[in-house]
């Protein structure tokens, strides 16, 4: 299930101490590792330091596409449907040249998936966007493009992931994350503004249809 669409399920997480600290998969960009198609983390190492810092957040990164591609590596984006229409068959995954990673992307996926099932993880913040990552908001076909488009649907990784039953949250949905952060510590207020992305003023404007795996 998608966080950030059900918010019940947050109190039915178990009650994390330091000593059994929630087992979370994260990005392996949003953990800081250089595992960007260029070489970065795009930026987003520190994207979830208030989380990381806590005794009860246990971080376990993984990247799928660095695992099935290596790094640096091309641009791969999803044409044809979002990462559940790419697992069923009805879309593929090329890169801005047109080479299809379709193969390679759903083995980065399995293997993202594999190494969650061997920590055992609670939940998973993944980073949106991203053909693997991605939960909320995804290119619709190449990125690289002078006028990108984009649409609601999940990267390939989460759709296996969210088929396992695990939880997925963005980076991005700064409502359902503080609300996370606050079964992760007591003393942490929520604030009443927070916004989770399909809440958020241009995704509202360019993206008004319902996610389809909500
Ligand atoms: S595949 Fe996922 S972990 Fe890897 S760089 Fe892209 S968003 Fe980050």
């Amino acid at each position: 299930m998608l966080l950030a669409y059900h918010p019940a399920l947050i109190d039915r997480l178990r009650e994390p101490t330091a000593a059994e600290p929630w087992r979370v998969l994260v990005s392996g960009c949003l953990a800081g590792w250089s595992c960007g198609v260029d070489g970065s983390d795009y930026g987003l190492g520190v994207a979830l330091a208030d989380l990381v810092a806590l005794p009860t957040f246990r971080a376990l990164p993984f990247c799928p596409e660095q695992h099935a591609l290596g790094t640096p590596r091309t641009m791969p984006d999803i044409h044809g449907g979002d990462g559940v229409d790419v697992v069923a068959g009805r879309a593929r995954i090329e890169d801005e040249h047109g080479a299809d990673l379709t193969r390679k992307m759903v083995e980065g996926a399995q293997a993202m998936l594999a190494f969650a099932k061997e920590a055992r993880v609670e939940l998973a913040v993944l980073t949106d966007a991203s053909a693997a990552c991605g939960s909320q908001v995804i290119s619709d076909g190449c990125r690289l493009v002078p006028v990108r488009r984009h649409q609601k649907g999940v990267g390939v990784a989460t759709a296996l992931l969210l088929e396992a039953g695990i939880a997925v949250v963005s980076q991005r949905d700064f409502r359902t994350l503080a609300l996370l952060r606050a079964r992760l510590d007591s003393s942490y207020q929520p604030p009443d503004d927070a916004r989770d992305h399909h809440e958020h003023p241009w995704t509202l404007e360019h993206l008004p249809r319902r996610h389809p795996r909500a």
